[in-house]
């Protein structure tokens, strides 16, 4: 890692610095360095996750002559997605890690460091180890963070490891598969699902499922509880409900209109009804990332980030692009893994035109495939394609697109665990 002290030099000096700190070598092939001509500019990418690693790539491979630095705190890459078959003792944490050696190779410059404040008027941004980067275009792709204020309790049932919530991938997807290992034959999990809009909508009727099958193989005298605050299924419902009565009758019970309200002791207690599980795995209110809110950056419900949609760039903060669950997402648009792979793409493409000085393509298209695992081998999809609408400036879904599966099957199992492998070096080579 660069010593943080180099990387706020003005451009040139920064380049001398750097130069310098390699003992005068050439620049090219270098970390963050251009290749192939002079640099068209400096993007800094906070947020290593789908979307942020996927336009630092995508910035690469298009852009050749951008300098990329990509910002993220963690030390490597943990996938949300199948990480519902890693609850249910199915896959390995291995499985859905990856590092960030494939964007260094391309000539990423990696940071493992924490943006703890951007200023968006002198575009430059902190860094928790207490440094400052200097950029000519920023990307925020933070992802999202929880709401725990509008459930009592919940902060400190979280804090205290008694109540997990395994939305966000890696210690706590182990921490939700240990408290399942332990969990008595006869015991009560229980999932509670907040209203949504909430990261990966079909992703907790995933997760009560891989919990099922789970226990229905190791503990079959226990249960598995889905109290949802929302009144049907949110993704693929008669999908889910036929794999809850074929699979799981009598081990899966689905609640809805049931909204959480309190934790307090282990007890999850409801508008009108206390339930008393023995793993309790709550999944939070969501809303945009920390660090797009102290940016400046939120600004639709006091909860998301509003875009552009032909350019993802902020219409908070000229000069700053958001990818992701931090975005209030145009209609039918999902919070997923692979729509943020694709904001990605169309923010990496604006972003090196807007360098250029060229214009932006007019009509950019998105897609989306969800896949949800509903036994450990039978998965079913969603799939949607979205084009921008110039007149309304907002994607829209392209009518007899997309579609859904007739039913259950091995070979969408299959298909699912290629495209996440596919995904995963889409996003991070
Ligand atoms: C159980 C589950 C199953 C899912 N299954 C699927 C699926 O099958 N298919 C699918 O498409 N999607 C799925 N999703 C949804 C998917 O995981 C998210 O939509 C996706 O991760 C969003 O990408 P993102 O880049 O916006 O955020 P993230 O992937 O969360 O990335 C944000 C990154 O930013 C970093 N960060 C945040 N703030 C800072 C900061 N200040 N400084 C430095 N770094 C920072 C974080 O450490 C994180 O790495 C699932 C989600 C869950 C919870």
């Amino acid at each position: 890692m660069s010593h943080p002290s180099e990387l706020w030099l003005p451009r040139r000096r920064h380049l001398l610095a750097a130069g310098a700190a390699l003992g005068g070598l050439s620049l090219a092939g270098c970390a963050g360095a251009p290749a192939g001509g002079p640099s068209i500019g400096r993007v800094v990418v906070v947020g290593g996750g789908f979307g942020g690693a996927t336009a630092a790539r995508y910035l690469r491979l298009w852009g050749g002559q951008v300098e990329v630095t990509l910002v993220e705190r963690n030390a490597e890459f943990v996938s949300c997605p199948i990480s519902n078959l890693v609850v249910g003792g199915f896959k390995q944490m291995a499985d859905i890690t990856r590092g960030y050696d494939g964007l260094r190779a391309i000539g990423v410059r990696v940071l493992r460091d924490e943006v703890t404040a951007v200023d968006a008027a002198a575009r430059k941004l902190r860094l928790a180890s207490g440094g400052e980067l200097a950029y000519d275009r920023l990307i925020v792709a933070p992802g999202i963070d929880f709401m725990t204020e509008q459930v009592g309790g919940l902060a400190a049932a979280l804090e205290s490891g008694r109540v997990v919530h395994g939305w966000k991938a890696g210690p706590q997807t182990l921490a939700l598969r240990r408290q399942l290992q332990d969990m008595r034959d006869g015991g009560v999990y229980a999932i509670t699902i907040p209203k949504s809009p909430y990261r990966c909508p079909p992703g907790p009727y995933e997760r009560a499922c891989m919990v099922a099958a789970y226990l229905k193989q190791a503990k079959p005298r226990s249960k598995v509880l889905v109290l949802d605050a929302n009144p049907e299924v949110q993704s693929k419902k008669a999908l889910f409900e036929r794999a809850f009565a074929q699979h799981y009758k009598g081990l899966l019970e689905y609640r809805p209109n049931s909204e959480l309200k309190e934790v307090a002791d282990g007890v999850a207690k409801l508008e009108f009804d206390d339930v008393q599980a023995d793993v309790l795995n709550v999944v939070p209110p969501q809303r945009a990332a920390d660090l797009a809110r102290s940016a400046g950056l939120v600004n639709v419900n006091n909860r998301w980030a509003g875009v552009h949609w032909q350019t993802m760039e902020s219409t908070a903060a000229p000069g700053i692009h958001v990818l992701g669950d931090a975005v209030f997402p145009a209609a039918l648009m999902p919070k997923s893994g692979h729509m943020a792979n694709q904001h990605a793409k169309v923010a990496a493409a604006a972003v090196i035109r807007l360098l250029r000085g060229e214009a932006v393509n007019p009509t950019p298209v998105v897609m989306n495939t969800c896949y949800s695992f509903v036994t450990a081998v039978d998965a079913v999809h969603v799939a949607t394609v979205h084009q921008y609408d110039a007149a309304e400036k907002t994607f829209k879904t392209v009518p007899g697109s997309g579609g859904v599966s007739a039913a259950a099957n091995q070979v969408e199992g299959k298909i699912a665990l290629s495209w996440a492998d596919n995904i995963w070096h889409d996003s991070l080579g």
